[in-house]
């Protein structure tokens, strides 16, 4: 592991994207601004035809959210970055500059809920079909292509269960059927996989989780090259306008600054907290690609720098003792949120996967007693006594 983050990624952290103002500033500065103005009617002419550069209007570039762009794109190691609104709002994005009547998508069965159901229920009322496939098995995704057949999409690991997808598997099986492969990389962020790399066409983020890292704001990105995504997302973006504040791009900007060491601690917390959990006798099984016990712990180590920050388990006694575990909890947060410095934990059958149904759930692994903790930057021996204390 190590041998995929370039050498100046902790610099290009700090400072990719920053260009300072007129007053000398040394953070970067939030320009709250919804237009620009010209030094003349010639300039701002100038501006609308796009012969010459420079912001027109906040919908379409703003320069704190431009930095937040550039420095992201140097991290993820693309030509372009399109910050968006929320996470939700970058795929949207990706779909709708990318896709058309007629065209069939590849999913992942091991998707975030709102994206299954963005798939699902809307881009189908618009003529584009979607199969859903075992994140984990490279000869299902290939069963699953087209002629049509785009996009292939990809969330690894995956959340609840922490599959983890072959990148490079996934990339040759797209683009031997002429189709892109997008991965959504918020639970490792580019501190810990370059899906862009390993031969994925299209990275997504929702910034809202590990690139904030505190829980405050919502946003999201899409990253790639400078025809799709600096052209084609960013020509939706500036149509359609979900487009991120420059408040938010700031707060991003300075998450950015700490998101390698903060992932380096999240991922010590973890490990720590999934070999606890592994020797629980209260526990039927753990799943973090940390463990050699994963099914792909060794795929995790060779396309990953670390093995992220988020645990699941099962616990013996169904629903009764998660719930159990969850209400003896007085440090870890019970929130759907992950990602945070604060510790969060959620029964997903009864929260974020309760409209499944029983047998929805059962086939995608969500079973009764089954636990997610995003691990945060408490001390870890806080943590783990918190949780033993409903296991015992
Ligand atoms: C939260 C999340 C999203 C959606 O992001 P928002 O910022 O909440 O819109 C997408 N993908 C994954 C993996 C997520 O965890």
């Amino acid at each position: 592991m190590g041998h995929h983050i370039p050498a100046d990624f902790d610099t290009l952290a700090v400072r990719a994207g920053q260009v300072r103002g007129s007053e000398g500033e040394h953070a970067e500065a939030i320009y709250p601004t919804s237009s620009f103005a010209y030094a003349s009617a010639a300039e701002a002419a100038a501006r609308f035809a796009g012969s010459s550069p420079g912001n027109v209007y906040s919908r379409f570039t703003n320069p704190t959210v431009r930095t937040f762009e550039q420095r992201l794109a140097a991290l993820e190691g693309g030509a372009a970055c399109v910050a968006t609104a929320s996470g939700m709002a970058a795929i949207l994005s990706t779909c709708m500059a990318l896709l058309k009547q007629g065209d069939h998508v590849v999913c992942s069965r091991s998707v975030f809920g709102s994206t299954v159901t963005l798939l699902e229920r809307y881009l189908t009322r618009f003529g584009i079909s979607v199969d859903f496939v075992p994140q984990a098995e490279p000869a299902a995704w290939a069963a699953a292509m087209r002629p049509e057949t785009r996009l292939l999409f990809a969330e690894t690991p995956s959340n609840p269960l922490t599959e983890v997808a072959d990148i490079r598997a996934l990339a040759a099986i797209a683009h031997a059927g002429g189709a892109l492969l997008a991965v959504d990389n918020c639970f490792c962020t580019p501190a810990l996989q370059r899906p862009l790399a390993l031969g994925a066409d299209l990275v997504i983020h929702s910034a809202t989780k590990y690139i904030d890292g505190q829980g405050r704001c919502l946003g999201g990105a899409v990253v790639g090259d400078a025809e799709r995504v600096g052209k084609e997302v960013f020509a939706f973006l500036r149509t359609a306008g979900p487009t991120m504040s420059p408040f938010n791009a700031w707060v991003f900007l300075k998450g950015l600054e700490t998101l390698r060491l903060r992932m380096r601690a999240h991922c010590d917390n973890a490990l720590r907290v999934a070999q606890w959990l592994q020797d629980h006798p209260s526990i039927e099984r753990v799943y973090y690609p940390g463990l050699p016990s994963h099914p792909q712990h060794a795929l995790a180590q060779a396309q990953q720098d670390g093995f992220g920050g988020i645990v699941s388990f099962e616990v013996r006694g169904g629903q009764a003792a998660a719930w159990r575990v969850v209400d003896a909890t007085r440090l870890i947060s019970i929130t759907g949120n992950l990602g945070d410095a604060k510790s969060t934990i959620t029964h997903p059958a009864t929260t974020t996967h309760a409209r499944l149904s029983a047998s929805q759930r059962v086939e995608a692994g969500i079973a009764d007693g089954l636990l997610r903790v995003s691990v945060g930057l408490e001390a870890v021996e806080d943590l783990i006594a918190d949780l033993a204390r409903g296991l015992n």
